[in-house]
């Protein structure tokens, strides 16, 4: 399916504040993959389906883990929000004929990140959060630290998701931890790829 098509059917299935939002990840996923040396086209691409699988009821993103093997842990049964990116990655192969594992993966991985993660999929984790309608207290600050280094908008993201979830006494998931502590190690130990670092 070509990405315009994709688009369409996005734009049939979606909200249209997510709809939005997903064309504005697209293109902040771009910037960042021209920034940083990444692979602009794969960035278009998993930037604009990311969010693919957000919008599916609860029952139906528990049907599609079951059929497809995606362990639901009792944090994700209670927030089944978080399996949206997980999901989406099976959503976008089926439904769009997308075959690209490292754009499914960045979908798979936008959600909680994973230590480890790729360059494409830092690029869509970031992408996310500073996209340009983007509107939440600190986002300058999240925004202002992509300009430095993708492991320091991801940290300086998980860090103000974090506080977020703490004030709500929301379920944190430790895979997110683990992600902001990869982060951080990343830029500690000057590995943030050719980039300024603390
Ligand atoms: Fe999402
Ligand atoms: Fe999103």
């Amino acid at each position: 399916m070509s990405i315009d098509e994709i688009k369409g059917k996005l734009q049939q299935t979606l909200s249209t504040k997510r709809f939005t939002h997903s064309i504005m990840v697209m293109e902040a996923a771009v910037q960042l993959a021209h920034k940083y040396g990444g692979d602009v086209e794969k960035a278009a691409l998993a930037g604009l389906i990311h969010d693919c699988a957000k919008e599916l009821a609860p029952e139906v993103t528990f049907d599609l883990c079951h059929k497809h093997g995606i362990v639901v842990d009792e944090i994700m049964r209670k927030q089944p929000k978080l399996l949206h990116g997980m999901v989406g990655s099976y959503f976008a192969r089926d439904m769009f004929e997308v075959n690209c594992p490292d754009v499914l993966s960045a979908v798979a991985d936008h959600t909680m990140g994973r230590p480890g993660m790729d360059k494409l999929a830092c690029i869509v984790f970031v992408a996310d959060y500073i996209e340009a309608t983007r509107d939440f207290p600190g986002v300058d600050e999240i925004r202002e630290a992509a300009q430095q280094s993708l492991e320091m908008a991801i940290l300086t993201g998980i860090d103000r998701s974090i506080a977020g979830i703490l004030d709500k006494r929301e379920l944190l998931h430790p895979r997110t931890v683990e992600t902001r502590n990869w982060a951080l190690n990343m830029l500690e130990s000057g590995k943030a790829a050719g980039r300024i670092t603390l």
